[in-house]
């Protein structure tokens, strides 16, 4: 029995030493999967968070609140994404990145093409992308920049690069707001949603730094597409500085649209636009060649957004500080029996011999 017993005994031992092996190879086995599992959920949970915070990035649109409209409340239902290292001016636009992520649904139908006319402004560029873009975001109003960008030789002609903007901008744009680069609103109140009751002039004649008269509609105008086709957008013969905005309000009360301006703002000329503009290094071309002074001061019912003419160079999409802003190079083209003023007359420096040679000009012996 014994000799039977120790046998079954020993075998006993052994089988209960296989099945203790057995159980803690299944249990680490089931560490493995638990732990495998636990990976799983983990990194998926990171995929979709960071799919996710795409929203408040800078790079996406935001959305508008219409005019008067209460604003959305604020629902943040996780936790913010890791804070991109930034300038002070900006950490209150990574908060506002996320408000607008959460609120993008309720921030209203419309969007705002912001039309930058602009020409040999790169530095004035720099601050303005960022600065218009966080401060439309913080106001939850769904923008695009475009910066239309005038490559031809003519003199600068801003009137046409806005109808450009207009024509080129993203059919999901529903209003314009033609923008000067070089005009900043740092007043929180400057409300740029959708203008509601009319034409809306931000650049208000009792707010912009430089220009008070009443009838000024430049700087910063707001309209919504509609209203910008009814006038034809604005004329083509403005080449070189000024008066093409006062044009355009004539266009604006011939079709009896009202422009209304902000109300209630507390700040003045002086603080509630940031003008960077040094008339040494950035002068204004306000010559007048030939008949231009007459013609500049008609109104123009010829020209407009049906007969700007254009050669689109190329369109890019830039990012200045993580803001985007899309770049559309343009050549403007110049009916030369109409608007001879286009170009600079030329200087008796540069007087083109009819060989084809550049002659100096008279009185250089050299
Ligand atoms: N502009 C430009 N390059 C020029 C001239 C004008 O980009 O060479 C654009 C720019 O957006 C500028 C706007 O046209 O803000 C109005 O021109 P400017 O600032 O010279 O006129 P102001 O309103 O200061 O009299
Ligand atoms: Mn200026």
């Amino acid at each position: 029995m014994l000799q039977m017993r120790r046998p079954l005994y020993g075998n006993y031992t052994a089988l209960r030493k296989q099945s203790r092996n057995l159980m803690k190879h299944s249990m680490t086995v089931q560490k493995f999967i638990i732990g495998c599992g636990a990976l799983l959920i983990l990194s998926t949970l990171i995929i979709a968070y960071q799919l996710n915070s795409c929203g408040p990035c800078p790079d996406c649109p935001a959305k508008s609140v219409p005019q008067g409209a209460a604003r959305p409340p604020i629902y943040i239902s996780r936790a913010p994404p890791v804070k991109v290292p930034l300038k002070d001016s900006n950490e209150r636009i990574i908060r506002d990145g996320v408000e607008k992520e959460l609120d993008e649904a309720n921030w209203g139908p419309h969007k705002m093409a912001l039309i930058v006319p602009f020409r040999n402004r790169f530095d004035e560029l720099l601050e303005f992308v960022p600065h218009m873009h966080n401060f439309l975001n913080a106001q939850r109003v769904r923008h695009q920049i475009f910066v239309i960008n005038q490559v031809d030789t003519y003199r600068f002609n801003r009137a046409s690069l806005i109808n450009i903007g207009f024509l080129e901008s993203s059919y999901d744009c529903d209003y314009i707001c033609m923008h000067d680069v070089d005009l900043l609103p740092v007043n929180p109140d400057l409300n740029y949603s959708y203008p509601q009751s009319g034409p809306f002039h931000m650049a208000a004649p009792e707010l912009h730094p430089r220009y008070h008269y009443k009838t000024f509609v430049g700087g910063i105008l707001l309209l919504n597409k509609e209203h910008f086709r009814l006038v034809n957008g604005m004329s083509n013969k403005y080449w070189g500085w000024g008066l093409e905005d006062d044009e355009f309000y004539v266009r604006l009360k011939q079709a009896h649209l009202q422009v209304s301006r902000p109300v209630g703002i507390k700040t003045n000329h002086l603080d509630t636009f940031k003008h960077i503009h040094d008339r040494v290094k950035r002068p204004r071309d306000g010559r007048r060649y030939g008949n231009q002074k007459k013609a500049s001061r008609k109104r123009d019912y010829i020209t407009g957004l049906n007969t700007v003419q254009y050669k689109l160079v190329s369109s890019q999409l830039m990012h200045i500080d993580h803001c985007p802003a899309t770049v559309i190079n343009v050549e403007l083209e110049c009916d030369l029996n109409e608007t001879p003023w286009c170009k600079e007359p030329e200087s008796p420096s540069r007087r083109q011999h009819p060989s084809g040679q550049i002659v100096a000009p008279l009185g250089n012996h050299r």
